[in-house]
């Protein structure tokens, strides 16, 4: 992904009118430069290094005249392989929160920078701003930009936060088991859905996906209801109630938990079945004992 400012910006605008993304083929990408056809090179800042022969380049323009062009690049090597010899260790189960975007079965929790939130305030300020410019005026189109500005500077930062969180997840395990249902019920609390739309759930799953993909790991999504809350991860009993408030509760066989990583947990166990009755083998936790490729019904 690259992202530049430069004077072939203004070429590039009249060239094409409004259209705000451009795709074209036969270009070349240097340090810090892209070249398209018809154009002089124009200037660029390279985010990552480009590996392989480049195919095409899309560009396009974001509301407050930011350009990028994603390019890509084809690097001949096959897709690894998906591993199917996997170790339960390096499986992790991952419970999304709101407090904390994303809790793991192995304890870790992210913390949520809540970015909306945060800017939030300002955004209103903003907006505020804007309704009070009269219709047609420069002014309003300024407040407009200001207002688009702010925006995009809260869905970068999330974007960059999520991309960062699902590499280290995906370059750390062989297989991420996440929760799909429990989005979609809780899209459908309106109180909730602020707060989930700020964490981005499902960005964050589409992220891990794709990385996942890309180096022959497992991404698996538990859709089938189960209470990964309610019950107990060491003895499986399940709980009546466990609204929530509860934080930490301690089960009748004596295990305190905490509650979303034991959740976190549950989610594990659940994908470890979803994997072997795929017919993958997961080796149990610290051990060499290795389950067949018995399906294994969940
Ligand atoms: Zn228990």
């Amino acid at each position: 992904m690259a992202q530049w400012r430069s004077t072939a910006e203004f070429r590039f605008k009249k060239k094409h009118g409004k259209q705000s993304s451009y795709h074209c083929t036969s270009v070349s990408v240097g340090d810090n430069w892209i070249k398209i056809p018809k154009c002089k090179p124009i200037r660029a800042k390279v985010h990552r290094e480009i590996v392989g022969k480049v195919k095409s380049i899309t560009l396009s323009r974001t509301l407050t005249g930011k350009y990028f062009a994603s390019i890509l690049a084809d690097d001949t090597q096959e897709q690894p392989k998906q591993i199917d010899n996997l170790e339960a260790n390096q499986v992790v189960g991952v419970d999304m929160g709101i407090t904390d975007l994303a809790i793991t079965s192995t304890g870790h929790k992210t913390g949520n920078p809540r970015f909306l939130k945060k800017a939030q305030r300002n955004l209103k300020r903003k907006q505020q701003a804007l309704s009070r410019c009269k219709k047609g005026s420069k002014g309003r189109h300024k407040a407009r930009l200001l207002v688009a500005k702010a925006h995009e500077r809260v869905a970068f930062a999330r974007n960059d936060f999520q991309h960062k969180l699902s590499k280290q997840l995906i370059d750390e395990n062989q297989a991420v088991i996440v929760e799909t249902l429990k989005v979609k019920n809780m899209l459908k609390n309106k109180r909730l859905a602020r707060s989930i739309a700020d964490a981005g759930w499902h960005s964050l799953i589409t992220k891990l996906e794709y990385k996942a993909k890309q180096e022959g790991k497992h991404l698996v999504k538990i859709d089938q209801w189960f209470a990964s809350s309610k019950t107990c991860s060491v003895c499986d009993l399940k709980q009546e109630k466990m609204p929530l408030r509860i934080r930490s509760w301690e089960c009748s066989c004596g295990a305190i938990h905490d509650r979303d990583i034991n959740a976190a947990r549950n989610i594990k166990k659940q994908g470890i079945l979803k994997l072997k009755a795929e017919g993958l083998s997961v080796s149990a936790d610290g051990g060499l004992r290795k389950s067949g490729r018995l399906s294994v019904a969940a």
